[in-house]
């Protein structure tokens, strides 16, 4: 079967301000984007006026990005042992929820978290807990959890984890999933492998029925399948490759669903090339 992709995109830079990314990612060839809603890797929070979050809106239709996904700070770790980083990315996390809110944005990106040796079970009941806190300032799921490598103890390298996730919080505050290539390959699905991408569409139906996969994170890897470790690489030259990428696109649940590339980059060039190549590998 040949895939069947409607939206690319690419995680594109706010730099100059979050009102400008529409034009950015349409510039790049984009028609869906990912951003950061601020600084990724500062606790400092930003707010945003009110004709900062209304040109955004208005640039968004402008250019014909949709959806827009952000992906949420580096720093929050809501099932961190220590209480004063839960806190502190709780907090991070609601105002995140809340800027999403102002510029019309209703699919936040999320890293379940990170663990020390076996405290998984312990970090899913924190986790939940604080997932659970954002219901108070949004009723609606805006939460779209990532599977992740598995490296240093991040949690959700496994499918049915984000199963125990869904359970423990009851859902209310979770939209989807984000499956991001890399991770998943890292993580021990060798999805250039048919069997191996029918494998984690089977584990979604099973293990998080009725949660619909919101969002693709297309990232080769320069690292092998198992290897746990999140090094993403650009399409086609690592060792998912084009062929991998096929398979798993190919596969009819993949359809569909935005593709958003989150591949090194040092040049607008970089992005316009692995565009390109995600466009050849589905043509
Ligand atoms: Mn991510
Ligand atoms: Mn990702
Ligand atoms: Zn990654």
């Amino acid at each position: 079967m040949k895939p069947s992709v409607s939206r690319i995109g690419l995680h594109t830079s706010i730099a100059g301000g979050i009102h400008l990314a529409p034009e950015r990612a349409a510039r790049l060839g984009c028609n869906t984007m990912q951003i950061f809603s601020h600084n990724p890797r500062s606790w400092e929070r930003k707010s945003l006026s009110r004709e900062e979050s209304a040109l955004f809106r208005e640039n968004s239709v402008r250019w014909g990005i949709s959806p827009v996904f952000i992906h949420s700070s580096y720093l929050i770790n809501l099932c961190s042992p220590e209480r004063k980083v839960r806190e502190k990315s709780l907090d991070l996390l609601m105002h995140e929820v809340e800027l999403a809110l102002d510029l019309g944005i209703s699919e936040i990106i999320l890293h379940p978290g990170r663990v020390g040796k076996g405290e998984r079970k312990k970090g899913i009941e924190l986790l939940s807990r604080g997932l659970d806190k954002l219901r108070s300032i949004t009723t609606a799921p805006i939460i779209v959890l990532e599977t992740t490598a598995g490296q240093r103890g991040d949690i959700g390298d496994e499918i049915r984890w984000l199963g125990e996730i869904l359970d423990a919080t009851g859902g209310e505050v979770i939209k989807g999933v984000c499956l991001d290539t890399c991770h998943l390959f890292a993580s021990g699905y060798d999805i250039g492998q048919p069997d191996e991408t029918e494998r984690v569409f089977e584990e979604i139906e099973r293990y998080v029925p009725g949660l619909p996969v919101s969002c693709i994170h297309l990232n080769d890897s320069k690292t092998p399948a198992g290897s746990r470790r999140d090094r993403h690489e650009e399409i086609g030259k690592g060792y998912i490759g084009d062929g991998g990428f096929r398979v798993f696109l190919s596969h009819p649940k993949a359809g569909g669903v935005p593709l958003i590339l989150e591949t090194p980059r040092s040049s607008d060039e970089d992005d316009r090339r692995n565009i390109a190549r995600v466009r050849s590998i589905i043509a």
